[in-house]
């Protein structure tokens, strides 16, 4: 993407402590848009804004799975940059794998509330914010998985998140469009972070071998797809759901 092409915006990614959000935040403010770097963790979110530099980001300590953390969070951000974000970057997100007939009811509940109800309650937040402050050109970029495809044993809480995170992008972005914010998911494949770093050495050889292109890929490979969709150059990708998995199916 091109630099300075975000000048004067304001971003918001949560999961900004680690693997795609913190690259996304790196991506973001070197296209020039200020950002507000969101984790749970505010050590992690923190770490992620003294690579930015403060005076062009700042870290927020919220969790996205309560609807009071997020709500409180929006003042606070408004209040960072004196500007609401439009740009969003739902990027925080779980997993607690184990076959279905010994899923803990708490394993499901817990990657439903980060992954699916957090998308949801910070997109209903923050678009309300850019709308109460006719703020046009918005743009919120969610992130899916190929797993919601691949639909992997061992995985039934994590992929019906992440298959029920690509509707609720594309309602989104049916609702919105009338206030010139536009809603675009993204489908990662696998993808060198801490959260693949718990996969199995054996089950990382087996995705290598089906990799089209051989290997794992870098946040920053899909950062780089998270800031075009962020980005004016995209606009009029709506209600997108974007696979960047290097041809993994
Ligand atoms: P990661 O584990 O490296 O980072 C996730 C971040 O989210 C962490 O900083 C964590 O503290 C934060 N987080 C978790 N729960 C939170 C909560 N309740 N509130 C606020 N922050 C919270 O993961 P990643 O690999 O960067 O994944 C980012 C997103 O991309 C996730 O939604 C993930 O499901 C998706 N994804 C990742 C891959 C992959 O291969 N890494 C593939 C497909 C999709």
């Amino acid at each position: 993407m091109s630099v300075g092409v975000l000048a004067g915006k304001v971003a918001l990614v949560t999961g900004a402590g680690s693997g795609i959000g913190r690259a996304t935040c790196r991506l973001l403010a070197r296209d020039g848009a200020k950002v507000i770097a969101v984790d749970r963790n505010l050590k992690a979110a923190q770490e992620t804004v003294q690579e930015l530099g403060s005076n062009r980001s700042a870290a927020l300590e919220v969790d996205v799975s309560s609807a009071q953390s997020v709500q409180s969070s929006v003042a606070e951000a408004l209040k960072k940059f004196q500007q609401a974000p439009t740009i969003v970057v739902n990027s925080a997100g779980i997993t607690r794998d184990g076959y279905l007939l010994k899923m803990p009811e708490r394993d499901y509940d817990d990657v439903y509330g980060v992954n699916l109800k957090g998308t949801f309650l910070v997109t209903q937040a923050y678009a309300k914010a850019m709308i109460e402050q006719k703020l046009e050109n918005g743009t919120i970029v969610n992130l899916s998985s190929i797993v919601a495809k691949m639909n992997n044993v061992g995985q039934a809480n994590y992929a019906a998140t992440k298959a029920g995170v690509i509707s609720f992008t594309e309602v989104a972005s049916k609702e919105f469009g009338k206030f010139g914010i536009r809603v675009n998911c993204i489908l990662p494949g696998y993808i060198d972070t801490p959260m693949v770093a718990v996969v199995p050495d054996s089950v990382k050889q087996q995705v290598v071998q089906r990799c089209p292109l051989g290997r794992l890929g870098q946040p920053e490979e899909i950062a780089e797809v998270i800031a075009f969709l962020a980005s004016p150059q995209s606009s009029y990708v709506n209600g997108a759901a974007i696979e960047v998995t290097g041809g993994l199916k």
